[in-house]
Parts: C-alpha cells; sequence; structure tokens
C-alpha cells in the first residue's frame, strides 16, 4: 500500500482550490503553510516515579477570520506533519461553517491507553503548561480530539486558571458542563454528520433507513450508531469496526447495546451473535450510508473501486486520499467532505466560547436548533460550489473555504 504524507495532501488540496479560485502566488503561499508552529518535549512524571519526555505540538494554521481552533489529540503515530495537516483542516473547516475562527491542532505523541489517568492528568497539565502563552479566547482555543476527552479538558483548564489567577472557561471547548461546557457537545461532531446525510438523502432520493456501516467507534462513530436511526426515522447498522477488529450482521445490530458492550469491554469484539469481518470489508459493503470515523487514509486508491456505500458521511478528518477522491467522484459516489460532515463539533465549541464569554448558558433545544441552521447552510453552500465549478465535493468544500480565508487575509492587508 502506498503511504501518505497527509500534511503533502492538505497543500495538495488547498492548491487545487487555490487554482480554480485565481488566487495569487502570495495567497497560495500563505494558505500553504501554518501561521505559527510550536514543539516541545514534555518531561512527565510516571507512576512508578521515573521521568517520561514525550514530543509536543501546537500550530496554529491560520488565524484570519478569528481566534485559531482545533483540538489536541494524544496519538502514538503523531507527527509536525499529521498535526499541521489537521490544522490546515481545521482552518478551512471553521471557514465552510462560517465561523468567526481560524484553524489550529495539537498533539503529544504518547500511548493513551498504556497510561494511568494519573499520567493522563500530569500530562495534560504540562501539556498546557507549555502552550499557555500562546493560547487564549482571543488568541487560540483548543478542544479534545482522538483520545482526549472533556476530562482531559477539565484538568488543562484547571491547569491554565491556575497560571493566569481568575476563571478563563473559554480558554478551551467540550469542557464538562459542571466547568462551563455547553449543553449538546458530545453529540455535536455526530450529529452535525447526520444532519448533512439527511441533506445528501434529500438530494439524492436515498434512502436512510436501509443499511449503513461505521468504521471507528469512538465518540464521533459510537453517537453517529445512535442518532442516525433516531434523526433519520430508522436505518440497519449492519457493521461496525474499532482498531482491534470489524463485525458484521446483516439483520442490523442495536446501537446502544452495542455501545454499552464497547464501554464495558473496551471493544466492539465479542459483540454476541455477529461475524467478524477484514476491516477491508467493512469500507466495500453495500451500504447507503458509510461513516468512517476513525483515523486519516482509511480510503485509498486501493479499496476506493470496491467501495459501494451510495453516501460516504466524513466524521473523521482526512480519512480519503486524493487519488480516492477521484475514483469515488467518478463512480458516482457522493462523498460529504470532512471539513463539512464533521465540523458539528466545532460549530458547537463556537457556541460554548459564546455561552463562556457571556457565561449564560443555552438549553439543548437551542443548541440543537442553531446546529442544524448553521450545517444545512453550509451543506447548501458547498453544493453551490459544487455546480458552479463542476467539481467533486472536497473540492467544492475547499473552494468555499479558501475563498473565505483568502478574502479575511486580503482585508487585513496580508497579501
Ligand atoms: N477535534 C474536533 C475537530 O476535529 C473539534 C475541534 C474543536 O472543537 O475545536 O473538528
Amino acid at each position: 500500500m502506498e503511504s501518505y504524507n497527509s500534511f503533502q495532501v492538505a497543500q495538495h488540496q488547498v492548491r487545487e482550490a487555490a487554482r480554480l479560485l485565481h488566487l495569487d502566488q502570495a495567497t497560495i503561499e500563505l494558505l500553504s503553510w501554518p501561521q505559527r508552529e510550536f514543539r516541545c518535549t514534555l518531561q512527565v512524571r510516571m507512576d512508578d516515579g521515573r521521568i517520561d519526555n514525550y514530543h509536543a505540538y501546537r500550530i496554529q494554521y491560520n488565524y484570519a477570520r478569528g481566534p485559531a481552533k482545533g483540538g489536541i489529540r494524544f496519538h502514538p503515530d503523531e507527527t509536525v506533519d499529521t498535526i499541521r495537516a489537521l490544522a490546515s483542516w481545521m482552518t478551512w473547516k471553521t471557514a465552510v461553517l462560517d465561523l468567526p475562527l481560524g484553524g489550529a491542532k495539537g498533539g503529544v505523541c504518547c500511548d493513551p491507553k498504556s497510561m494511568s489517568l494519573r499520567e493522563l492528568e500530569n500530562l495534560s497539565r504540562a501539556y498546557i503548561r507549555a502552550i499557555a502563552p500562546m493560547i487564549g479566547v482571543d488568541r487560540d482555543v483548543p478542544a479534545p480530539d482522538v483520545y482526549t476527552n472533556p476530562q482531559t479538558m477539565a484538568w488543562m483548564m484547571d491547569e491554565y486558571e491556575t497560571i493566569v489567577q481568575r476563571h478563563h472557561p473559554g480558554v478551551l471547548t467540550d469542557k464538562p458542563q459542571q466547568i462551563g461546557g455547553t449543553e449538546g457537545r458530545r453529540d455535536a461532531t455526530a450529529r452535525g454528520g447526520v444532519i448533512t446525510v439527511r441533506e445528501a438523502c434529500m438530494l439524492l432520493g436515498a434512502d436512510p433507513t436501509k443499511g449503513f456501516a461505521i468504521q471507528g467507534f469512538g465518540n464521533a462513530g459510537q453517537r453517529a450508531a445512535l442518532l442516525h436511526r433516531e434523526m433519520l426515522g430508522g436505518g440497519k447498522l449492519v457493521a461496525v469496526s474499532d482498531s482491534r477488529g470489524a463485525i458484521f450482521r446483516a439483520e442490523g445490530m442495536d446501537p446502544e447495546e452495542l455501545v454499552m458492550h464497547k464501554l464495558k469491554t473496551g471493544s466492539v469484539l465479542g459483540f454476541p451473535g455477529v461475524k467478524v469481518i477484514p476491516h477491508e470489508a467493512l469500507l466495500e459493503l453495500d451500504v447507503e450510508v458509510l461513516y468512517p470515523a476513525a483515523l486519516e487514509n482509511a480510503i485509498t486508491a486501493d479499496n476506493a473501486p470496491n467501495i459501494k456505500a451510495r453516501i460516504i458521511c466524513e466524521l473523521a478528518n482526512g480519512p480519503t486520499t486524493p487519488e480516492a477522491d477521484i475514483i469515488l467522484n467518478r463512480k458516482g459516489i457522493h462523498v460529504i467532505p470532512d471539513i463539512l460532515a464533521s465540523a458539528g463539533g466545532v460549530t458547537v465549541s463556537y457556541f460554548e466560547m459564546v455561552q463562556d464569554n457571556y457565561s449564560w448558558f443555552w438549553e439543548e433545544e437551542l443548541v440543537h436548533a442553531r446546529l442544524d441552521s448553521k450545517l444545512t447552510r453550509a451543506y447548501r453552500a458547498v453544493q453551490e460550489a459544487v455546480r458552479e465549478k463542476k467539481v467533486h465535493p472536497r473540492l467544492g468544500a475547499m473552494v468555499v473555504g479558501v475563498a473565505r480565508v483568502a478574502e479575511a487575509a486580503k482585508l487585513r492587508g496580508w497579501v
């Protein structure tokens, strides 16, 4: 299999959009690179008393439209280039949703599954001490991502408030509700994705009550399993995978039981009454909707020719390589690209920032209604670009996002 440098993929996507928009060379250069990068090593005290070193990053890709925004990932495979790519995608994501924010991402190379809670707390606090000077409501606002969660945010917010010696809940988002979090953030990424699937089904005349499959069963994947049926009036969850394996059941599985099983055992494997299938086979099932909800580069030129889903809703960041995009488009598969499909999380993060800044919190229904209107509007803006420029949906979304960031940079006199 080919190996992909995600940042090269991201740069390629920017340049393609820039070409369609006839942007000048200075703007292309500005948008092809992060504006600010920070790298450090963190010293963390482990439970047995020794100190371990961890490589860590925070990258603010672009802040022309507002404070940089994006998650923090704890994962063994992070490199400066994966974080650059993810920070780039956050920039276009916030722009496609028309949020007054830029894009950023952070990461620590570590294996959180082998660390105790106390070690993770020490690591989270060390990370925030390192990046404290560069974050804040008007600079850069982190959030969770892969293998980080509201508890991680609670430790990080507490460490930040200790440093600045005042309350500052808006410094990061997706906190527990008791300490400044919002209603509706936990399922926001999945809810946003399902809203875009609803729009796609209306556009294509597709039937969401048929079979669907989910690759990756973390927060976004689990919530999508529950919400797909709730919001679209049915649907059979025929296959699910996580990092340990994939399972299949033609008659469908009960998403609630499956989520409970994953919580209890740490994996989808061992769920009763299912067949274990290879990872690749899940992607190639004949389903109405496929949700890639794991990591980058899952759909490649190798497996794209065998994909049969009618709609692909990218809840993960960067799950499809550029070659695969071309193949999927040629096959007539409707791809709802990551920077649109997975934007529900950062949209509700933005709502959380607003509520923290006013210290006045919204009802859950209001969060849901505002999320729906933002996502629906963004979906339609992307479809309009697809029609106007005659391009595939990812390029359509990139055109919308890149145009908005380029405009802001120009107004500021940066280019
Ligand atoms: N990590 C999420 C994403 O990739 C959310 C980021 C945020 O809320 O800032 O979109």
